[in-house]
């Protein structure tokens, strides 16, 4: 379906009101052939949205918004312990997520409640508690913008990194995933081992009292998308050489760090504005989280230049003190 001057309010997390020039949806996959091949004009900006979760609409879009609304989970292979599920890129995240503990399927339960779409979780290798969507992701079907033509990308060829993947770097722009093929096992270890999961006796947990735990501690840290408007973790975690991190950590020796690549450390980005006093800070209608400084949230009637100025504030005052530039994990748009 093609609509023309389209509110994307319904279709952006963080509760923005902008406008697309065209907005185009496809439940099934003739729809996207016959709209990529008669009705796209290739040389026109487009952007393929999922559920808007990881995005900040800056203006209006000047362009076609791509919507995937394809559904869809089906059993494609059972092999011993491994079952090789297909799901469709519209269908809601979470509902694979529950659609597979209630099949008592491992591999995705510690994604549970992230929210989006599953043509993303590919795109974005998004990861929580220790799991990764890589781990779990076999196949990923894309169709290609430029000739309708299907392409199947292996795990390999899916080049993931932390939350990032090829479809962020040499693809991108080139492919919308229509299908993610998973591989789920029916008997794993549960993965335990990250913080607050620590508490859950492995011996008696199941794939629902691990998945309803994650819910609980995601719901009492991060605020519901469908009450106050966010995009999730708003910065990336800046990776500093081990030298500089050493430096810092003698001037400020509670900073939060994680180990990186070799020669490389990972420095907590929410420890960097929560130490500068801003859990709560608000500019206009776009405000730090009180709870995770992590996350800029629309406290109401926030416009993208108050999230903007938001943000760039931010990042002035932690490279004012730390020399550390942080940048957005979200998408501008
Ligand atoms: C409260 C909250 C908590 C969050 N927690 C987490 C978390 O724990 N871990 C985590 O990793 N993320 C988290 N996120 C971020 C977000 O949920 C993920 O990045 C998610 O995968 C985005 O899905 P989406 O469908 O909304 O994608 P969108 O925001 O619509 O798009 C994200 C990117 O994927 C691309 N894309 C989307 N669908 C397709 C497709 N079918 N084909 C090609 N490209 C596509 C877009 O072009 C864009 O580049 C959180 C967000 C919120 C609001």
């Amino acid at each position: 379906m093609i609509r023309t001057n389209f509110s994307l309010l319904q279709y952006n997390t963080f509760g923005i009101d902008e406008t697309a020039q065209q907005f185009f949806s496809f439940s099934s996959i003739d729809e996207l052939v016959d709209f990529l091949t008669n009705g796209f004009q290739k040389d026109e900006p487009f952007f393929v949205l999922g559920g808007g979760s990881n995005v900040l609409l800056t203006k209006p879009f000047a362009g076609t918004i791509i919507h995937p609304e394809n559904k869809g989970i089906s059993i494609v292979e059972d092999a011993d312990n491994e079952i090789f599920v297909k799901v469709a890129a519209g269908e809601i995240w979470d509902d694979f997520v529950l659609w597979a503990v209630e099949h008592n399927l491992h591999g995705v339960e510690n994604l549970s409640f992230i929210p989006g779409c599953v043509g993303a979780s590919p795109v974005q290798n998004i990861g929580a508690y220790g799991s990764e969507a890589k781990d779990s992701i076999y196949q990923v079907e894309c169709m290609s913008v430029a000739d309708a033509n299907l392409r199947v990308f292996t795990n390999e060829e899916c080049k993931f990194g932390y939350r990032d993947s090829v479809f962020k770097h040499e693809e991108a722009g080139k492919y919308i995933v229509i299908n993610v093929i998973f591989k789920l096992l029916k008997q794993a270890p549960f993965n335990l081992g990250y913080g607050s999961l620590q508490g859950i006796d492995p011996t008696t947990a199941t794939l629902q009292s691990v998945r309803d735990a994650i819910i609980e501690i995601r719901k009492s840290k991060l605020p519901d998308p469908k009450e106050i408007g966010s995009a999730g973790s708003f910065f990336k975690n800046p990776i500093v050489p081990n030298a500089q991190a050493e430096l810092l950590k003698r001037k400020y020796p509670n900073m939060v760090t994680y180990p990186a690549s070799e020669g490389f450390t990972k420095i907590a980005a929410g420890w960097l504005i929560d130490s500068l006093g801003l859990k709560g800070f608000s500019i206009g209608g776009a405000q730090v989280h009180p709870k995770q400084a992590l996350v800029l949230t629309n406290k109401g009637n926030a416009t993208s230049s108050d999230v903007v100025s938001l943000a760039q504030h931010i990042q002035q005052q932690v490279f004012n003190t730390y020399q550390i530039a942080i940048s957005p994990e979200v998408i501008y748009l």
